[in-house]
């Protein structure tokens, strides 16, 4: 017998519960993320140590940025965390800033003019990269043709990849990332995987025609970018109090900063994946972790964000129209990929057994300040076997059990069945 809602087991101190990827509970019901988060609190302290790191983390940057035209790229959506950076780094440090934008040609309007008026009133270049629009839709198509979860990763890896443009085009040796894990959590492993070989063999396996446009993170081009061109990616927030609603306010009444309603709401296909996708056909949500966060780094309580997670996610139908139409699906093509069975990336070529041979290289990349410690462990130590893609599977037929409220559910289908739709 499958188990029901009553008895899926929840950490006693965040709302991960055991539907989450490769969750473990201590003796005191707390899960291993927690602990985790645990971790991160005593490698980056705040208050007086972390305004005195940061600050000595600033002395770097603009050391290296000495007769260069800019000190730091700073990635920029529109949203909170990245038009927050932008005001850290010009008014509370004086840093050069070039700011770098891909746009995937579905940014929402209040993010565009968000951008716009950050820009302005902190008088900052703009470095932007637009993919040409039809070679994008057929990416995001072959993700969804693909049956995995990762359908917007493909732009998280361009803007990770035009964050490195930027900086190797005017020789700038440091990025400021906007991740905080005291708001938006840890992403379980198992829930995405993402690089540059997965991208390329989905594109190739379930769509047409060439990537050209899309910036992708080609290892060989990756380890250029650090080992030869020196370029850190670093996360200030990371070392901040950054308390999320104050920020808000502190944007709008500051800048006339727009809040556009919820996280990843300033693109529309980010909102669509979040917000339709990933919660109806595979019972991921992001909320678990992004309160999860809140409520570990105390900005929220525990029963408020049970509280929270209860509530319906809200989706405009009219976005999955527009992506059905700009894509090129009918509606039966949209039911047939609703209902094709999930896949995982363990059952697609990715790069992950190379991350994994190449540890003891991403050891000194990650100990030199290269790449994150999340990325090591998630990429290299974390070996990618059979557990993996049981694990995902075993969580995904949690959820569905929750969902449908304790109903024993049918075995999952054959993962490797393709959907069948004609090109459009
Ligand atoms: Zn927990």
């Amino acid at each position: 017998m499958t188990p029901s809602v009553m008895e899926v087991q929840r950490c006693a101190r965040c709302i991960y519960d055991a539907t989450i990827p490769r969750i473990s509970f201590d003796a005191e019901g707390v899960c291993n993320y927690c602990r985790q988060h645990d971790q991160l609190e005593a490698a980056y302290p705040t208050g007086v140590e972390g305004r005195r790191r940061l600050e000595a983390m600033v002395d770097d940057i603009k050391r290296a940025g000495r007769g260069k035209r800019y000190d730091v790229v700073i990635g920029v959506s529109g949203g909170c965390d990245s038009s927050y950076m932008l005001h850290l780094a010009k008014k509370a440090f004086g840093l050069r800033v070039l700011a770098a934008h891909f746009d995937n040609t579905y940014n929402s309007r209040v993010a565009v003019e968000n951008i716009q008026r950050m820009l302005e009133a902190l008088d900052i270049d703009l470095y932007t990269h637009v993919v040409d629009n039809a070679e994008y839709q057929r990416v995001f198509r072959s993700f969804l043709l693909a049956s995995v979860p990762e359908t917007d990763t493909p732009a998280d890896i361009a803007l990770a990849t035009v964050h490195y443009l930027a900086a190797a085009k005017h020789r700038i040796r440091y990025i400021w990332e906007g991740h905080s894990f005291r708001t938006e959590g840890i992403s379980p492993p198992g829930w995405f995987y993402m690089d540059a070989r997965y991208i390329q063999r989905i594109h190739k396996r379930y769509g047409d025609g060439k990537i050209e446009t899309l910036p992708v993170l080609w290892l060989h081009r990756w380890l250029k970018w650090m080992a030869i061109d020196h370029i850190k990616k670093v996360r200030p927030l990371y070392l901040l109090d950054y308390n999320k609603e104050e920020t808000k306010r502190f944007l709008a009444n500051t800048y006339g900063w727009q809040w556009y309603g919820g996280h990843h709401m300033e693109n529309r296909t980010a909102y669509f994946v979040n917000n339709y996708y990933l919660p109806r056909k595979f019972g991921i949500d992001l909320r678990y972790s992004e309160l999860s966060a809140l409520v570990r780094s105390g900005q929220l309580t525990r029963d408020e964000a049970l509280d929270r997670i209860a509530q319906p996610k809200p989706f405009d139908e009219g976005i999955l129209d527009e992506i059905k139409r700009r894509v090129g699906f009918s509606d039966a093509d949209w039911d047939a990929i609703m209902s094709a069975p999930p896949s995982h990336y363990t059952l697609h070529p990715t790069y992950k057994r190379t991350f994994e041979q190449l540890r003891p290289v991403f050891l000194l990349l990650y100990k030199s300040g290269y790449v994150t410690r999340s990325f090591y462990e998630k990429f290299c130590v974390l070996k990618d076997d059979p557990k993996a893609t049981e694990d995902f599977f075993a969580s995904l037929q949690l959820r569905r059990d929750r969902t449908s409220s304790g109903v024993t559910q049918t075995a999952l289908p054959d993962p490797a069945t393709r959907v069948q739709i004609a090109k459009p």
